[in-house]
């Protein structure tokens, strides 16, 4: 498991740049700070983390629909949200070394991390972490606006829209899944802090009276969640936030936690938001945000629980998670042991040698399986090095075309954790490999 390794998040950063996982960005032009770009395999994992979580929330449910609101937002959202006044960090500079911190995330708020001198902070100041823009070719101030700090506020937006064009009635949630941008003082720890990432989150709207229950309620299937998806309980954990902690309108806000190996960090925060959200846009709007219930002839207000994830940092969770080492016949083999969900490929075809009749016959095999299933095609090096290559990006499955293949229409399916390899004729591959896949 991977608290065995001491320096895992060096083998994961190193893994995942030098498989295409996640690359530094502008790395040809030296770099930008912490910023990231997912190379061939992390735009399929990324894709398959954030189809998991629609999968579950909104596929799986007949209470929740998913909505792909514009990044680009008007001041007026972030007055109303509270944003612009409220969203900051307390940011202090040393007046030695000028370096810039989080003064909350100091591990000693007199001495300075970078060049250990005492007492040489400034007064701590207010840091708006969102990212200012314009909007037109004029920079004036009525062109002003924001990239999104959050998903979030496009679903209170919404909420009328949705409301009558679906007709759904509380309780029943809206998702949504994209890129919110926060300009972090201290961004770091590879994705896990970025100035861009993308988010994953739901606002489930409820009848005031049932707000406690659904809060409960999500807790448990959000956690539950990250546990199907692969990720062992002793690696999870669930941290009601203290009483301070709280923002004035939440009365329950609930973390979930991964053991990282730099200790317990926030994965997802699911908050009990109570009216606040849809009575300060109705108040900033002058629309009326609320619903009325037919059948008691009451109008209301729902409160709003809101499950609110991470996607970028829950994928490097999941490959922390995953990554495991082994001896085998003498040599190491890493393996990612990821989910078949998350896993970037599902299947690689493997003809056994570049041969052409082997290669005919395995691309044969390639377009029976590639509208199914996610594959990889190799016919470079030899056999036992390319299921290594495999291993290393957790495909849960090898297919091997041989020369035996071309006679009795039969291929060899090999599989990740164990090893163990069948024979499958070819005729019930697809069948085998869905068996084994789910
Ligand atoms: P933190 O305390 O770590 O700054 P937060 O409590 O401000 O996070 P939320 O606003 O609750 O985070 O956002 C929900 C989720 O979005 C977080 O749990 C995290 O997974 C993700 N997230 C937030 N900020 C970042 C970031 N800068 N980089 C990557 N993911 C982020």
């Amino acid at each position: 498991m991977s608290q065995q390794f001491p320096d895992l998040i060096d083998r994961v950063v190193n893994l995942a740049k030098r498989r295409g996982f996640v690359y530094p960005s502008a790395e040809i032009y030296g770099g930008f700070r912490s910023t990231y770009d997912y190379g061939p395999l992390g735009a399929l994992m990324l894709r398959n983390v954030k189809d998991a979580w629609v999968r579950a929330m909104v596929q799986e449910r007949d209470d929740v629909v998913l909505i792909d609101a514009a990044i680009l937002g008007p001041p007026a959202i972030y007055e109303a949200s509270g944003h612009i006044a409220n969203f900051t960090d307390p940011l202090v500079d040393c007046k030695n070394c000028n370096q810039r911190f989080r003064e909350d995330q100091l591990p000693d708020r007199t001495t300075c991390p970078s060049c250990g001198k005492k007492d040489t902070f400034t007064e701590a100041r207010a840091f708006n972490l969102m990212f200012k823009t314009h909007a037109g070719p004029v920079a004036e101030d009525g062109a002003e606006c924001y990239l999104r700090p959050e998903t979030a506020q496009g679903m209170f937006v919404n909420f009328a829209n949705v409301l009558h064009t679906t007709r759904k009635k509380p309780p029943f949630g809206i998702a949504q899944v994209g890129k919110s941008f926060r300009n972090e003082i201290t961004p770091g720890n590879f994705v896990f802090r970025t100035r861009e990432f993308e988010q994953m989150e739901l606002e489930f709207f409820v009848p005031p009276a049932d707000a406690g229950q659904w809060y409960e309620y999500w807790i448990a299937e959000r956690l539950a969640w990250y546990h199907k998806l692969g990720i062992p309980s002793e690696q999870l954990r669930i941290r009601p936030h203290d009483a301070d902690e709280l923002s004035h309108y939440s009365s329950g806000t609930s973390d979930v936690e991964f053991a990282f190996p730099w200790g317990w960090g926030e994965l997802e925060g699911i908050a009990n938001r109570g009216d606040f959200d849809l009575k300060q846009h109705a108040t900033h709007s002058g629309q009326k945000l609320e619903f009325f219930d037919q059948g008691t002839n009451e109008r209301y207000v729902p409160h709003c629980i809101e499950p609110a994830a991470g996607a970028t940092r829950t994928m490097m969770a999941f490959l922390l998670s995953a990554y495991d080492e082994e001896e085998v016949n003498g040599e190491t083999r890493t393996v990612l042991r990821l989910h078949p969900r998350l896993a970037p490929y599902k299947v690689a075809i493997l003809p056994l040698s570049k041969k052409a009749e082997l290669s005919v016959k395995a691309r044969e095999v390639l377009k029976l399986v590639q509208p199914h299933f996610m594959c990889e095609y190799d016919e470079t090096q030899a056999i036992g090095r390319r299921y290594r290559r495999q291993d290393e990006i957790g495909t849960p499955l090898c297919v091997t075309v041989d020369f035996d293949s071309l006679e009795d229409h039969a291929v060899t399916v090999r599989e990740r954790d164990t090893m163990t390899q069948v024979r499958v004729p070819i005729a019930e591959l697809l069948a085998t490999l869905r068996d084994k896949l789910s």
